[in-house]
């Protein structure tokens, strides 16, 4: 675990130029609050992060800023450095890719329009998905997956999922996935999210940086991947996460040689959802390697700091 400093803002603050220190923050740029698919409030988020030892926290709510303010909030109220975080569903080559926005301007209006066009199609997805469940003998699902969800707007697969785990059909959410809600299983339904510069361009436009999320979640084959990256960055897109939840050590190892090669920041995040389930808690994983360089130094100045 990342050593936390005595002072982050003073680090961070002091990183005009190369400075070491900045890898030693405990940073956590990726999870999930009740306004999107986690169990936990913002304010419990930020509670567990302050215990996770986390010194640099931000939230990232599928297609969603309702959080925002509350998180802010709560680490002010509680010590922690803080940045603006958002995770946008893209459709890129056919799958779905997740990009996460950083260091943004939480008011901008293009931003704030495009992920409500962005989440628009979630509710008849839902409907989609209960229909595809129905007919193998599994009724009732879209009103069993709305008892999961926190906010009206963003229902996800991963409410599905703890409705068919309550329900006995699977054991954990896990399995769950694998036998109904991957691609060609019986509630998953195909869905065409936001174009990938239309996201970069929303998060950039606001004055934040666009990072490639879990980029070894993806099963794309190398022409694809190295396609997402070249168009990713031509979109102006700036970092990837390497240190991960999604990544075994292997992925965090090729995905900081991916960073080097396409000139990339490199960002760090548990991707935490919910106590019961997520296998990385906050402020748990390893730091980044030191030849590569943290989105936190390039957003030194987008970071709100807790009272002296
Ligand atoms: P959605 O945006 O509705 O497609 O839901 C995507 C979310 O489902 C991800 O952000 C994860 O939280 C969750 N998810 C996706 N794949 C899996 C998996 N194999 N196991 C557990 N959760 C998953
Ligand atoms: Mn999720
Ligand atoms: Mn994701
Ligand atoms: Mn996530």
């Amino acid at each position: 675990m990342t050593a936390p400093l005595q002072d982050p803002s003073a680090a961070l603050q002091a990183c005009a130029s190369y400075n070491p220190a900045v890898h030693l923050i405990n940073a956590d740029l990726h999870c999930h609050s009740t306004r999107s698919d986690g169990t936990l409030a913002p304010q419990a988020l930020a509670s567990r992060a302050k215990a996770g030892g986390v010194d640099l926290w931000a939230l990232t709510d599928h297609d969603e800023l309702g959080g925002q303010a509350a998180a802010a909030q709560a680490a002010r109220d509680l010590g922690l450095s803080w940045l603006s975080g958002v995770e946008i569903s893209v459709t890129f080559a056919g799958e779905t890719v997740h990009i996460v926005g950083l260091g943004f301007d939480i008011d901008d209006p293009a931003l704030v329009e495009g992920l409500a066009r962005t989440r628009a199609g979630r509710l008849q997805r839902a409907r989609d998905m209960a229909e595809g469940l129905a007919r193998v003998g599994i009724t009732g699902a879209f009103d069993g997956a709305q008892r999961y969800v926190g906010n009206p707007g963003l229902v996800s697969r991963t409410h599905f999922a703890r409705w068919l785990v309550e329900t006995g059909v699977c054991s954990d959410t896990g399995a769950v996935f694998r036998r109904y809600l991957t691609p060609g299983k019986p509630g998953y339904v195909d869905h065409r999210w936001a174009g990938l510069g239309d996201a970069v361009r929303w998060i950039t436009g606001a004055g934040g940086i666009a990072v490639i999320a879990h980029p070894g979640r993806y099963r794309f084959t190398p022409t694809e991947e190295y396609a997402l990256f070249s168009e990713f960055k031509a979109h102006g897109g700036e970092g990837v996460e390497v240190m991960t939840g999604s990544h075994v050590l292997g992925d965090a190892r090729k995905y900081a040689d991916m960073a080097t090669e396409f000139d990339l920041l490199a960002s760090r995040g548990s991707d935490f959802h919910s106590p019961g389930e997520s296998r990385t808690d906050l402020g748990a994983l390893p730091g980044l390697p030191d030849a590569l360089r943290p989105v936190w130094e390039a957003l030194a100045h987008r970071v709100q700091h807790p009272a002296p």
